[in-house]
């Protein structure tokens, strides 16, 4: 035994064998000698390692896995993907996709010198973002926005800056956690705010907010119940009812609204998803949101409202810590533009997503079956918006379920690990698409790479 693996140790090539490995030397071009060397290095430290656990090592396995690390490493990053899984705002996939148009607007100011602050009417040092204001007041009415890297980012930034050393009141239905570790009673904490707690879970009213306010409270905090639902025996006040009390207390209205929803989503067949204009006009005085939920733009977050406060926010140290780049401004101010012109549901992918008939998907869908043959079935689905959107609305989908030899797992790795790779759902053990999630544009590669993967998987 212990010869057997002295022996594999031996065996084991040298460093310069597998460098100097013809399929190895083709991918070396795209990392250079010394990444390639290191790969070497760590794929037969892995090698030895097995060997002494009592795996043994061959040579071609070696090269195979060189080759794959290097590609690995000089791949686009992260791969580009078809989304068949009917989530629409997909956290794990990146969330929202942009538009032709914002991406093009992002890409040209990336690689292009802007005027990001100078006026260039004047030659003067000019805002940031100011442009992105004067969108957003045509569209909800607010005075000033300020655009920071994320929403998280955006309410730790409004509470730190308007709520420090004060007490913020919550309702305890939501004192919640949105997902990947966001936590308000933990942002609020950092902020350097006190939560205080009022109502129950599932039942807060006015008189709850009015009874906890004294000389120390600052704010009164509204979160967007964005990923959970609370269904039956319930109340919370209307905004409005709830920006009277905080004006006639002399303390902020101050709201977490999630998704940043501009459009009525109720007309597509879906709950409705407070907008930012609504929040606004009931009289809360600042608003945080996500650019890439239902606004479906860049990462962003979105501070809008009253300009004295979002003012104040701006100046705050920590803004500079969180400021949004070029980059997001371009791509937010693009996004905004389709909201201007009215077109968003034809060209903002969430929109045009969440707008799409189940009667087109399903003819999509017969397309897909046709030139796919005897290999794929309609079947109907639903699809969600996700993303901390909408929790619990689902739309009527259809998607189309492949017949393969092998098993759902094994034909939905082959789909993910695909030249293109498409995403797949699975629903009752077969591997399915959801035609609602697939954008605009993708139906040709889509089609070619399930012609691929089918017919390798036969
Ligand atoms: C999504 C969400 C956040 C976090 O926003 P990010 O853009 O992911 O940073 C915060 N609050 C609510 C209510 C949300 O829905």
């Amino acid at each position: 035994m212990v010869d057997a693996k002295i022996q594999a140790l031996r065996s084991l090539p040298a460093v310069s064998a597998l460098l100097d490995h013809p399929d190895v030397q083709q991918e070396t071009v795209f990392v250079g000698n010394a990444a390639a060397a290191r790969i070497v290095r760590d794929v037969l430290s892995e090698a030895r390692t097995s060997i002494l656990d009592g795996h043994y090592e061959r040579g071609r396995d070696l090269t195979e896995r060189v080759v794959a690390t290097i590609r690995a490493l000089s791949n686009e990053s992260p791969a580009r993907v078809i989304n068949g899984t009917g989530v629409i705002i997909q956290t794990n996939l990146g969330r929202a996709p942009v538009s032709r148009d914002t991406a093009t607007a992002m890409a040209r100011s990336a690689g292009r010198y802007v005027a990001l602050e100078t006026d260039l009417a004047t030659g003067e040092r000019g805002g940031r973002g100011w442009r992105i204001t004067e969108q957003m007041r045509m569209l909800t009415g607010a005075e000033r926005t300020l655009v920071v890297n994320n929403n998280a980012a955006a309410v730790y930034l409004m509470l730190t800056a308007l709520c420090r050393g004060g007490d913020v009141l919550v309702s305890r239905g939501e004192a919640v956690e949105i997902g990947g570790g966001f936590r308000i009673p933990d942002v609020l904490r950092e902020s350097g705010a006190n939560l205080i707690e009022v109502g129950t879970t599932n039942r807060t009213y006015v008189s709850d907010y009015e009874r906890a306010i004294t000389d120390n409270t600052v704010a009164i905090l509204k979160v967007h119940a964005s990923n959970f639902a609370i269904v039956g025996f319930t109340a919370t006040p209307a905004l409005a009812e709830l920006a009277a009390l905080a004006k006639s207390r002399g303390v902020f209205l101050l709201e977490d609204a999630g998704s940043g929803c501009l459009l009525d989503s109720q007309q597509f067949g879906l709950e409705h998803e407070p907008t930012l204009e609504e929040s606004l006009r009931a009289g809360v005085d600042v608003v945080c949101a996500s650019g890439d939920k239902l606004l479906g733009g860049p990462q962003a977050g979105m501070i809008v409202g009253n300009e004295r406060l979002v003012d104040r926010i701006a100046r705050h140290p920590m803004a500079r810590a969180v400021r949004a780049d070029k980059t997001c401004l371009a791509g937010t101010a693009a996004t905004l533009r389709h909201y201007l012109a009215g077109d968003a549901t034809d060209h903002v992918p969430v929109w045009w997503a969440i707008s799409r008939k189940s009667s087109w998907l399903e003819q999509r869908c017969q397309t897909w079956t046709h030139h796919l043959g005897g290999l794929a079935e309609i079947i109907p689905t639903r699809a969600v918006v996700g993303g901390g959107s909408l929790p619990g609305a689902s739309l009527e989908s259809h998607g189309i379920a492949l017949q393969s030899s092998v098993s759902a797992e094994t034909l939905a790795r082959q789909l993910r690990t695909a030249q293109t790779a498409v995403v797949p759902r699975i629903i009752d053990d077969r591997v399915v698409v959801d035609a609602r999630t697939v954008l605009a544009d993708e139906d040709e590669v889509l089609l070619q790479t399930l012609s691929a993967v089918l017919a390798a998987a036969d």
